[in-house]
């Protein structure tokens, strides 16, 4: 291929491409389709902003129930997405969706501590499940819903939004693509100034600081760009316990990754800064996002040859809440594993347990595969 066919390659087609969903495969346009049920659990801030309106714009996916311990706003949003009574759970009623044949998938979008208890309880009761970032707790824990659910013979996903979103898909494609050369440094940064009095602060909620909220995004992304798995990581923590936001959690920790094909991954989790980019870094160029892994507003340059060019990409027809989820649907339909699974959860959090050892114990964790 020539440098400028190569080059429009990179900046113009293969994003597109992988929107589409080829990269992964998808339902074929043959198989009928029907709107798959989601019960929403936990009716907080990214569920009622983020999930539940972008369900009404959905292709296999309606909303059919709601989960939430507040009657308020079981009536509220209930009276206004146009959900009955009958199909309305308080937690204490949630075992009660077995019965429910409008009801499919689970979507467990609680505090992190909640996200495997919801999760297997959604399996036993015949339902697949999707279940937000960070998928547990723990490692045992993302096992314990794997199990759970190949058990029931339900599916398991996890809402890592960033695998449906076109630019993000583009850097991962030019990342593995070798037309910046191999890959030799990544560096991955996630943060935001965490306001005090909110559960990502109380571990027995959240898990951990930082890291298990924002920073899973730098090692989410640190991995999808690498396109293999790490084999070692290093970390270092800076948190200030006079802080009262810090008496339960971390705030900065910073974390690297080597990986087997000689890249190296430089990361930041942080709850006193705000970053959102990452950099991907080969022998013959560089790619930079920044906002990198935001709701909207990406944006993104490649440097090649000398040049440095905006990544422009089409707005594709389902933005990266409605290509997610209607991703689970058409894995069920085609019998297939659905792209962000929870293997791909449990590996996060073995990393993210390997990263807070490294940071305790002030040494090199190396993994195995
Ligand atoms: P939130 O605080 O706005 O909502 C949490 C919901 O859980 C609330 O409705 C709350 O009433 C309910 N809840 C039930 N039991 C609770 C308890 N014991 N303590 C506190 N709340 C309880 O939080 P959020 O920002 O919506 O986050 C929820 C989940 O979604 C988290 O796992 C978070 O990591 C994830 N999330 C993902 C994204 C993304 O972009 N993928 C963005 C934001 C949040």
């Amino acid at each position: 291929m020539t440098g400028q066919a190569d080059r429009r390659l990179v900046l113009a087609g293969m994003g597109a491409t992988l929107a589409a969903g080829t990269l992964w495969g998808r339902a074929r346009a043959a198989e009928p389709t029907r709107r798959f049920g989601y019960a929403v659990v936990g009716l907080g801030s990214y569920a009622t902003n983020q999930i539940m309106p972008r369900l009404a714009e959905c292709e296999h996916a309606r909303l059919t129930a709601l989960v939430s311990g507040t009657p308020e706003k079981l009536e509220r949003y209930g009276s206004e997405y146009g959900i009955p009574a009958t199909h309305r759970y308080s937690y204490a009623q949630f075992d009660r969706i077995r019965d429910n044949p409008d009801i499919d998938i689970v979507y467990v979008i609680l505090p992190n501590s909640m996200h495997a208890e919801y999760s297997i309880r959604a399996a036993q009761a015949g339902k697949h499940v999707m279940c937000e970032k960070p998928m547990a707790v723990s490692a045992a824990e993302a096992e314990a819903m794997i199990a759970a659910c190949r058990q029931a013979g339900t599916k398991l996903m996890i809402g890592y939004r960033s695998h449906f979103e076109p630019y993000n898909l583009h850097a991962m494609e030019v990342a593995r693509s070798g037309v910046l050369g191999p890959t030799r440094i990544i560096t991955s940064e996630h943060g935001f100034y965490a306001q005090p009095n909110q559960w990502r602060l109380h571990r027995p909620l959240s898990g951990g600081g930082s890291l298990m909220d924002i920073g899973i995004y730098a090692l989410n992304a640190a991995r999808y760009l690498a396109g293999e798995e790490p084999v070692e990581v290093s970390a270092m923590e800076q948190t200030d316990k006079s802080d009262p936001r810090f008496a339960t959690v971390e705030d900065r920790i910073d974390f690297h990754l080597r990986f087997p094909g000689g890249a190296l991954a430089s990361c930041v989790s942080s709850y006193n800064s705000n970053h959102n980019a990452y950099r991907v870094h080969g022998q013959g160029g560089w790619l930079r996002a920044e906002p990198a892994t935001s709701y909207t507003g990406h944006q993104m340059w490649v440097h090649r040859d000398g040049e440095t060019q905006q990544v422009r990409l089409p707005t594709p027809a389902k933005n990266q809440f409605v290509a997610q989820l209607d991703h689970l649907p058409e894995a069920i339909m085609a019998g297939t594993e659905p792209r962000a699974s929870g293997e791909e959860g449990l590996r996060d959090m073995r990393l993210i347990e390997a990263i807070y050892q490294s940071a305790r114990e002030g040494r090199a964790i190396k993994l195995t595969a």
